[in-house]
């Protein structure tokens, strides 16, 4: 089968399609003929040698397409349409994964919508309601909100709760988009102090929730945006991981909770538990069409290098796909 694999650690030009062998089953698993996957950040600090969690040497950790075969006593039969997370190797045109953390893929969804899901919709889903404990009186700051997780966030908390929803990004046409979805609050971080905007906008409380995808240089910001008690859940390390001068006293001052958390390295049985709920509570919104799979832009697998060029020039609004049906 053909796959993409990291020549050496460094820029997408790193990016090569080799042949591979196809991908053995093991118990409990199924094999998937690829038709569509995603790029994710994490995937991009893989081919820079700076995710040390993942092992498989093909990228891509999540996938939409066909069940070609199953392990004994799995229920999902062949030609069923799943999608969900692998454990790394999605950007091939075969790959396997635990069939109990498999989601079918409703009729209503295309396999590049259906690619554009699980690992946005359960890192929202997980740091929305697991760590984040949001609830409907509060009020959750959400950065990033053009983002695959932001997008994914802004929809599940209008959806499934009465929060107030506050949003940061870096452009007007991305804060459009945030409204469009259900924010109500939109803040420009590039020309606007969003602790000011977020203090004005809460009495001066500041939010119960933050989904922080930002982390070092959104530091002092967030501390004065957080109310006390708030949950703090620190999802990403864009703005950097380093934090000079650093009073810790405020963090004992407002009581925060501050939370971090990586989904990818998390064990077979934690993405298992979380999947079945997100199925359970989430999933029924997309057949209403309350919620959707927000796909910025589709790449053929062949120009994976432009994929993940168009991630990191921050351009997309939602999920890039790549096109695996060779
Ligand atoms: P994405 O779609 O690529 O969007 C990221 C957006 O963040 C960019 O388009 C940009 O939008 C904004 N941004 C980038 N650098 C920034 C900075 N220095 N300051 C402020 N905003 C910045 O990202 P994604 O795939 O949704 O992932 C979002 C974050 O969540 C990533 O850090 C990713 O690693 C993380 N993540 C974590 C987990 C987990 O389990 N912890 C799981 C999934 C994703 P603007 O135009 O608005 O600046």
């Amino acid at each position: 089968m053909k796959a993409v694999i990291v020549n050496q650690p460094g820029s997408a030009e790193q990016l090569q399609i080799q042949d591979f062998e196809k991908p053995k089953l093991q118990p409990g698993e199924i094999l998937i003929h690829v038709k569509a996957a995603a790029i994710n950040r994490t995937d991009i600090l893989s081919r820079e040698g700076k995710a040390g969690y993942m092992s498989n040497p093909i990228l891509g950790i999540e996938v939409s397409g066909e069940v070609v075969e199953a392990a004994p006593g799995v229920t999902l039969t062949a030609g069923t349409r799943v999608m969900g997370l692998v454990n790394g190797g999605g950007y091939a045109e075969y790959v396997t994964m635990p069939a109990d953390r498999a989601i079918v893929v409703p009729d209503t969804l295309s396999f590049e919508e259906a690619a554009a899901i699980p690992e946005v919709f359960l890192t929202a889903y997980q740091t929305l309601f697991w760590l984040g404990q949001l609830k409907d009186d509060d009020t959750v700051l959400i950065h990033a909100g053009g983002s695959g997780v932001g997008s994914a966030a802004i929809q599940l908390a209008k959806q499934m709760t009465k929060a107030k929803i506050i949003v940061t990004a870096g452009s007007e046409e991305k804060l459009a988009f945030c409204r469009s979805l259900g924010a109500d609050i939109t803040i420009n971080y590039k020309e606007q102090d969003f602790d000011e905007e977020v203090l004005n906008a809460t009495n001066n409380q500041g939010v119960d929730v933050i989904l922080d995808f930002i982390g070092a240089s959104y530091w002092e910001k967030n501390l004065k945006s957080i109310k006390t008690d708030g949950r703090w859940v620190l999802i990403g390390i864009l703005g950097g991981t380093e934090v000079e001068k650093v009073n810790i006293m405020q963090l004992l001052l407002k009581r925060i909770h501050l939370k971090g958390t990586l989904l990818t390295p998390r064990s077979d049985e934690y993405k298992k538990e979380l999947t079945e709920e997100f199925v359970q509570n989430a999933m029924p919104l997309f057949a209403q069409k309350k919620v959707k799979a927000i796909v910025d832009s589709v790449f053929p697998l062949t120009d994976i290098q432009s994929a993940h060029k168009q991630m990191e020039a921050n351009k997309n609004i939602g999920k890039i796909i790549i096109d695996v049906s060779l």
